[in-house]
């Protein structure tokens, strides 16, 4: 808990934004209101920014992660990556901390005959839209990234993806937020949004009747946890479930060390500049379950021995477990709910990261009247719920 979070006695009774959750999605948001004058409060059940956005890769990765029925995603995540050098510049100014973007790139290889025309078909994809992409022999590869395995056979090049390490980017928010006068109120839960007269008017907190917090607006941005916050009804909520994805830290050694993200069929290998070598990740339909298992560890470490084997020699650091937040289409809900002065930031699933900065700048734009971009009218909650509502703006 930083030193400046809100102590028990001195929580706002009132505040213009109220956010539930404090992982990337909800500081994000908070920041941005916070340095446009908006009185906004964070509430988070543990420590802010521990949950799946610390789990995370922090890889930004539209151009490798675009599944073929996903031009929407493609689109709002090409933006996103777009804004970060705005967002992190921003970002320094008000925490004092510099977030560096990492721009040297992916790879996506392929490792046998199969993966090869998997790969070539995902890469006549991107080309058939015009994409910075470069199809790499496995000899071409190997003189990118000396340590791909023998076996790769080819790869395409994605010198537009970057990656970024989230969790000093999930510090320097927390930073700012407070800097720019921004409330976090940590280790306590949101036990449920009080409705009155159809309108969602405050925040119940654990700890008594007597806990709460008045809200002009209020914004879900709980992560997987969006669909069992009390004070809603069931069709109402966000439908959005957990998926386990269990992760791996290697340690790099001056011998051994990746300079670009490797995609192998099967995981990504994300060197950090710090000398950490993400290797992710499981995708597990196991509710809220976060035990790391045995045969997730196996998995992760064959496969990654399969396209690099020099992994076999590096130290490990971490096994970690995140939850990531997963609607019904797997798409994010970003926008106005069901309910008046109601809104869900949620839904995220492999992209909240990358997705941070259109998230946030277009929450913060509609939440005090602003225009919000296009890119964003596919991912509004009334997919799911049929919002013909608008409500009136803040007023800042
Ligand atoms: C293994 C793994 C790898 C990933 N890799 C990438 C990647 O490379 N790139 C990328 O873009 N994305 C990646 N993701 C996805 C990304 O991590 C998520 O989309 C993103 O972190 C979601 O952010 P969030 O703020 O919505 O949720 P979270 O970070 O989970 O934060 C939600 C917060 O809400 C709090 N909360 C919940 N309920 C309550 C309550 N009732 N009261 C108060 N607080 C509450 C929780 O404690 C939590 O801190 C990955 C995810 C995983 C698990």
């Amino acid at each position: 808990m930083s030193q400046d979070t809100y102590v028990e006695n001195s929580l706002p009774s009132s505040v213009d934004v109220a956010i539930v959750g404090g992982g990337i999605i909800g500081l994000s948001i908070a920041w941005q209101l916070a340095r446009a004058g908006v009185k906004t409060v964070v509430v988070e059940k543990n420590t802010v920014g521990r949950a799946a956005s610390w789990a995370a890769a922090g890889m930004l990765a539209p151009l490798a992660e675009v599944g073929f029925e996903e031009l929407e995603f493609l689109k709002l995540g090409r933006e996103s990556l777009a804004m970060y050098p705005t967002f992190l510049a921003e970002l320094e100014v008000d925490s004092g901390v510099a977030v560096p973007l990492d721009r040297r790139g992916t790879l996506m290889v392929s490792l046998d005959r199969d993966d090869t025309a998997e790969l070539r078909r995902l890469f006549e994809f991107r080309k058939k839209l015009s994409l910075p992409v470069r199809w790499l022999s496995g000899a071409e590869a190997r003189d990118e990234e000396p340590l791909l395995s023998p076996k790769v056979a080819a790869a395409i090049d994605l010198p537009d993806d970057y990656q970024i390490d989230n969790r000093e980017l999930l510090v320097a928010l927390e930073q700012a937020v407070l800097k720019c006068g921004g409330k976090l109120c940590e280790h306590t839960s949101v036990e449920k949004i009080i409705v009155e007269s159809g309108r969602a008017v405050a925040l119940q907190l654990d700890g008594g009747e007597q806990r709460q917090i008045s809200a002009t607006k209020i914004v879900v941005a709980a992560g997987c946890w969006s669909s069992v916050i009390g004070g809603l009804a069931k069709d109402k909520l966000p439908p959005v479930r957990p998926v386990k994805g269990q992760i791996l830290t290697l340690r790099m050694t001056t011998d051994i060390a990746l300079t670009k993200v490797v995609r192998s069929p099967r995981v990504y290998l994300a060197p950090k500049f710090d000398g950490r070598l993400v290797v992710g990740a499981t995708s597990e339909e196991m509710g809220f379950d976060t035990a790391p298992t045995a045969g997730a560890q196996l998995f992760l470490l064959e496969e990654a021995f399969d396209a690099v084997p020099a992994v076999y020699e590096l130290a490990l650091e971490e096994m970690r477990v995140g939850l990531r937040p997963a609607s019904r289409d797997n798409e994010p809900l970003i926008g106005e709910s069901p309910i008046a002065q109601l809104y869900y930031a949620t839904g995220h699933y492999r992209h909240g990261i990358l997705l941070a900065p259109a998230t946030s700048y277009a929450m913060a734009a509609m939440l005090t009247g602003k225009k919000v971009p296009e890119a964003l009218a596919p991912f509004s909650p009334s997919r799911f719920f049929n919002v013909t509502r608008f409500s009136t703006a803040l007023t800042t």
